[in-house]
């Protein structure tokens, strides 16, 4: 029984789905010619148009949008002219975003493109002003200078026991040594060499004065002696110190007729410490430092 029964049911049911298959497509077919021809024609066609005035939109304000993504990116390009591919990159991640905070983002990528040129600058700068050591020996003049920041503060401990030894034994000899001018800073070099300038112009301040970070007394290895005149040379501690000085590892370091290649005229009265065997070395060779290293004093600027 209970299978005929759902044998039954399952032939009703089946029959039921293909009906009502049938059903729908015959109710649309029905129906459409039911409804006034006018309206059931204008139907889709207006949808249709909807979607095309919708869609047109849709494109003008995507063409819009695009257009002043593109204008955007092409001013700020304008306005950045030479910028560095990773900057850029960075701008054009909030471009594509939105536009608003592109603007927002537009100062200080600015200010990223300034400090770098400023940097660079100053790393250049600094990288000219490393200390240059040749042979182990600090060379301070006018082709290698200082870095403003070389600053011992005071002549170093080898320079000023050499002198004190070199003063002794002088003295024993019965003549005075003194140091009239020992360590001098980089601010001190240049209040003194612009004041030397603003009296006799820089061609002639550049032969007895240096420009900040040139001079030799901020390496604290120099000082001058007693008078810094040209008649010091005449006197009896001038010439036992232009003979003697080598022992104590001093060299006169700007000697007569040198001038053209040390860029100091002759200065009796300044002495560089190197050493006793450098020093004598370079006061037996008759050379001054710069025709013994074999190198040059000359300003680049
Ligand atoms: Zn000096």
């Amino acid at each position: 029984m209970s299978k005929k029964v759902s044998a039954m049911l399952a032939a009703l049911l089946s029959f039921a789905v293909v009906l009502g298959g049938c059903g729908t497509e015959n109710l649309e077919v029905k129906v459409t010619p039911g409804n006034s021809p006018e309206t059931s024609e204008k139907t889709p066609e207006d949808t249709a148009n909807q979607q095309e005035v919708v869609e047109e939109k849709v494109d003008v304000t995507q063409e819009i949008v695009t257009e002043q993504v593109v204008t955007t990116e092409e001013t700020t390009v304008l306005t950045e002219e030479v910028t560095q591919e990773v900057v850029t990159e960075q701008t054009e991640k909030p471009e594509t975003e939105a536009p608003v905070t592109e603007k927002v983002t537009e100062p200080p990528v600015v200010t990223e493109t300034q400090a770098p040129q400023e940097q660079q600058t100053e790393v250049f700068y600094e990288q000219e002003v490393e200390p240059t050591y040749i042979n182990g020996i600090l060379v301070v003049n006018k082709t290698y200078p200082l870095p403003e920041s070389y600053a011992p503060g005071e002549l170093t401990s080898d320079t000023y026991s050499a002198f004190k030894k070199m003063a002794a034994d002088a003295y024993a000899e019965g003549l005075n040594l003194w140091v009239q001018s020992g360590y001098r800073s980089y601010s001190l070099q240049k209040d003194l060499y612009n004041r030397y300038v603003a009296s006799d112009g820089q061609a002639a301040a550049d032969t007895y004065s240096a420009r900040p970070g040139h001079s030799e007394h901020q390496s604290g290895l120099a000082f001058d002696l007693n008078s810094i005149s040209d008649s010091f040379a005449d006197t009896a501690e001038g010439q036992w110190v232009a003979e003697n000085c080598h022992k104590y590892g001093f060299i006169v370091r700007y000697p007569k007729s040198k001038e053209h290649i040390t860029g100091y005229k002759y200065e009796p009265w300044h002495l560089r410490y190197l050493g006793v065997e450098t020093a004598t070395a370079v006061y037996e060779s008759g050379l001054c430092l710069e025709e013994y290293l074999g190198i040059t004093s000359e300003y680049s600027y």
